[in-house]
């Protein structure tokens, strides 16, 4: 198989297949020839493990994937993408391509029907316009998976990479952080893409944890994390009363009782805060 990352190979391949991008599809095609492998070797794809790929394009990620773990499925939504990973992907019997919205797919049962026994990681190139729900599907459905390593635009991986109670968190960083540990794995420039983004990239992983690392009712600990970051500039009093339609008193009751003081900001709070605030609601 010739070199996939090759300008001049993607562009005869699609050629061929009257291949035409699809910006609403985030249709960013890898063309730095080093991403991939490093990425693949990341994911923890190895012998007995099995990978969940989303968006494969034309196999670029793919092929590196399929030449390290046991089983590869990619589920791609664009089907006419899917004679040209016929022809990429030809010279291996361990992937197996769906054509559908992962989104809309049941990943446990995926899971269950294809991965029996075996150790489970995601691996993919996201689209950027489904960023956000891809990763909170992938952790609220608590799926039976050990890591997900992701490429994502560069500032979403800086926000949900940084530290809870710093700067730079918000409410995704404190909902990923429920669920895995998050570790920003290296950047992608922009140029590494065809077309090429307006932004740059990043790579990063998540861990998953076996257990949540607060006791929570996790409900309210997730409406207390929106209720507070929503107005991220206003004192958690303030963001709690309005964000959880409660009255300030109750809102100072409940801070009280939770140890958090009223003029916090929702940047300054630990996990253990949230979930103290929300045990305490
Ligand atoms: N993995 C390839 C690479 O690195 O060159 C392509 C990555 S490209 C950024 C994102 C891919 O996700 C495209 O192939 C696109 O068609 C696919 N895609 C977009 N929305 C999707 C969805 N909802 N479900 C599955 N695949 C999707």
């Amino acid at each position: 198989m010739k070199k996939l990352s090759d300008i001049g190979t993607i562009k005869e391949i699609l050629g061929r297949h009257g291949f035409t991008f699809s910006k609403s599809l985030g249709q960013n095609f890898l063309i730095n020839p080093s991403v991939c492998p490093r990425m693949a070797e990341l994911s923890g794809a190895a012998q007995g493990v099995g990978v969940i790929e989303i968006g494969p394009g034309i196999g670029v990620l793919t092929n590196e994937l399929c030449a390290l773990a046991d089983k590869v499925v990619a589920v791609e939504l664009d089907r006419r993408l899917l004679p040209v990973l016929e022809e990429t992907l030809a010279e291996y019997d361990n992937i197996k391509v769906i054509n559908a919205d992962v989104l809309e797919l049941d990943l446990q049962k995926l899971i269950e029907e294809e991965f029996a026994g075996m150790e489970v990681v995601v691996c993919a190139n996201l689209p950027y316009y489904i960023t956000s729900p891809v990763i909170m599907k992938l952790l609220e459905d608590k799926l039976p998976i050990s890591a997900v390593t992701v490429m994502v635009q560069k500032e979403a991986a800086r926000r949900i990479c940084a530290p809870v109670g710093s700067r730079e968190s918000g409410a995704v960083t404190v909902s990923v952080n429920y669920y895995a540990k998050p570790e920003l794995l290296f950047d992608v420039s922009a140029g590494s893409f065809m077309p090429a983004p307006k932004v740059d990239s990043a790579v990063m992983r998540l861990n998953i944890l076996d257990e949540p690392p607060v006791k929570t009712d996790e409900k309210k600990f997730f409406a207390v994390v929106k209720a507070a970051f929503s107005q991220r500039r206003k004192v958690i009093s303030n963001s709690l009363s309005s964000g959880l339609g409660i009255g300030k008193a109750e809102a100072l009751t409940i801070l009280e009782a939770a140890g958090v003081p009223a003029n916090a900001r929702a940047e300054t709070l630990s996990l253990q805060a949230f979930a103290d605030i929300a045990n305490n609601i």
